[in-house]
């Protein structure tokens, strides 16, 4: 008699601080059910500093040691992971950020799936390079979104509030690698908006502004005119149409929030934790059908 396959179990999660609410555990859960899969995926909000560092460690021994098949890593914890991973993606270690770790041959592994899952959902949008790209915010979105685009050829300017922000972002990408001449650096105000409308054809937004339930805000002055040419990609994903991508769909243009790039990224995640392909529109659907309460 032949015995049933056992099927395969997960121990999945996310690390970060604060992390509040996520819509990590849904779209895991119900990609490890369409998959045929057992398993969890659970939320451990592990504070910066010392104490922080000793628990990262330990989470990283589970790893090893198989306790644990795969960890996503947020704010403030992606370049913490560095020294405990051994082999690291080129893709990670150019932006100098880690999101994905897991455990192979008792070897820790690290990879960035937010720069593909950036680059996954951007095609969707149907620009593509040469051309010059815009970026307001550079937070951590940003350094991936930059990075992303510079290393695909597109001429990228990170327009920050705070221009020491922006610089540094710059420069710490080109010293990671040869995109450092196709990216440069100012202050996000009115006059630089300006001065890059013209050529832009890609406007993408990594700041907060917009964001639920701060849904008024907008990166972009009320009074200045969109790029004419550009696409409007924005990261925010929560409300679906944000202040900006409602202004720029009247204005004509092209248009695209951040869901996609959210769940490209967990699906990259869990093919790399399964090995298994992830069932993409299975995640698509449970990251939206919540998020529908919201929608403004
Ligand atoms: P972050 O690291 O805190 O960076 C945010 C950036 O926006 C910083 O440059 C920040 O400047 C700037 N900013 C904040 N408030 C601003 C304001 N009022 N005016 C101008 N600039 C402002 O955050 P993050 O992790 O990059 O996330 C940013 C956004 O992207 C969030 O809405 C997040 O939900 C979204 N996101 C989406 C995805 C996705 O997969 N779709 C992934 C990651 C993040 P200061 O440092 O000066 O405040």
């Amino acid at each position: 008699m032949t015995q049933p396959t056992p099927t395969r179990r997960f121990h999945l999660g996310l690390i970060g601080y604060p992390l509040g609410h996520s819509n990590s555990p849904r779209l895991h859960h119900a990609a490890l059910e369409a998959a045929g899969f057992a398993g969890e995926y659970r939320l451990f909000p592990i504070p910066p500093g010392p104490d922080g560092q000793s628990q990262i460690a330990s989470m990283i021994e589970d790893l090893r040691r198989c306790d644990l098949q795969g960890l996503n890593v947020t704010i403030p914890h992606k370049q913490n992971v560095f020294p405990f991973i051994d082999v690291l993606s080129e893709v990670a270690k150019s932006v100098g950020a880690a999101n994905c770790l897991w455990g192979q041959d008792g070897l820790i592994y690290g990879d960035n799936t937010d720069v593909p899952g950036f680059l996954h959902d951007l095609a969707a949008l149907g620009v593509s390079a040469p051309g010059v790209a815009v970026i307001l915010g550079a937070g951590g979105s940003a350094r991936a979104a930059a990075f992303a685009l510079a290393s695909t050829s597109w001429e990228v300017q990170v327009l920050a509030r705070r221009e020491e922000q922006a610089a540094g972002l710059v420069e710490s990408l080109a010293r990671a690698g040869s995109i450092g001449n196709r990216l440069a650096s100012g202050t996000l105000d009115r006059a630089n908006l300006e001065r890059w409308s013209d050529g832009c054809r890609l406007l993408v937004n990594t700041t907060p502004l917009g964001m639920h339930p701060a849904v008024d805000g907008c990166p972009w002055p009320e009074d200045l005119p969109l790029p004419a040419a550009a696409a409007v990609y924005d990261l925010i994903y929560n409300p679906i149409e944000t202040t900006l991508l409602r202004r720029a769909r009247a204005a004509g243009l092209r248009t695209r929030n951040g869901a996609g790039m959210l769940v490209a990224q967990a699906a990259l995640s869990f093919q790399h934790w399964t090995g298994s392909p992830a069932p993409y529109a299975v995640m698509e659907r449970a990251f939206f059908a919540p998020l529908k309460v919201n929608t403004q």
